[in-house]
């Protein structure tokens, strides 16, 4: 069986239950770690807990999701420095631009997002970034503030342009499982041009649910669960015309490049 790793989750969201059963199901489902992304400071402690609930499974990721930008209060920088600082296996997000939403507006979301590109390069840590209609704005941040060396661009919708943008800057792009949707296929056709080694897989769960023919795992209220995973990188190993083992170790190598095993000597910091 391969063994995926869901480089993007929200385990801690209470839409999905109780942790324990979910991560038994993933395990099952040939899941052997994930990476799961606070959205707010009210959801960093659910997600400490669960890094330390499932040492070597979990990764965490800290930070504030564009949609919540306008619940940062006072003093969160240094709260989530001090956080990174103290489970050196994390990293920043999930933060970005998102202009599909009227509120908060982009002029409350770039302080918010440019304060944590700003950490994650002076703490050196990867980034998990989500952008949704705001690719200039996502440039022009970018401008104002370099993003760190490495960076996940999660759920990636854009375009082969926007990648080829993206990719000299250090980004990752990782695939979810709503892109197998047909109406959707233009993405496939972006990650068929995607450099092999910056692809990565997610479920974003308990977002952004598959088609019904590749959930194996259904939940109420169409939420999406992250043992769905499976199922989703054999589709997206059809679509690359790769075996799914081909696509498990070159994705689990990919991860390990951008999360785990860096090594500051092998890029340059600018
Ligand atoms: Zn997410």
């Amino acid at each position: 069986m391969p063994l995926w790793i869901d480089s993007h989750n929200h385990l801690q969201d209470a839409r999905l239950g109780d942790p324990q059963p979910v991560v038994a199901a993933m395990r099952d489902a040939g899941i052997e770690q994930c990476v799961v992304n606070a959205t707010h400071e009210g959801d960093w402690a659910d997600v400490e807990q669960l890094a330390n609930d499932h040492p070597g499974f979990i990764t965490p990721v800290f930070g504030i999701h564009p949609w919540r930008a306008d619940t940062a209060t006072t003093g969160w920088e240094n709260r989530l420095v001090d956080l990174l600082e103290k489970y050196p296996q994390s990293s920043v997000g999930e933060c970005g631009l998102d202009g599909w939403i009227s509120s908060p507006s982009f002029d409350v979301q770039q302080p918010v997002f440019q304060t944590q590109l700003r950490i994650a390069r002076e703490l050196d840590r990867p980034i998990t970034i989500h952008a949704l209609k705001a690719w200039e704005p996502l440039f022009e941040a970018f401008e104002k503030q370099p993003p760190p060396r490495r960076f996940l661009m999660h759920s990636f919708g854009g375009s082969w342009e926007i990648a080829q943008r993206l990719l000299p800057l250090g980004a990752f792009f990782s695939f979810s499982g709503y892109f197998l949707h047909s109406r959707k296929s233009a993405v496939l056709e972006t990650f068929r041009k995607i450099p092999r080694d910056r692809i990565l897989l997610e479920t974003d769960a308990p977002d952004m649910l598959p088609p019904a023919e590749f959930i194996t795992h259904p939940l109420a209220e169409n939420r999406n669960h992250p043992a769905n995973l499976a199922s989703i990188a054999t589709a997206l190993a059809k679509s690359l015309d790769i075996t799914p083992e081909v696509l498990a170790n070159m994705t689990r190598e990919n991860h390990a490049c951008w999360i785990s095993d860096f090594n500051p000597n092998s890029s340059a910091s600018d």
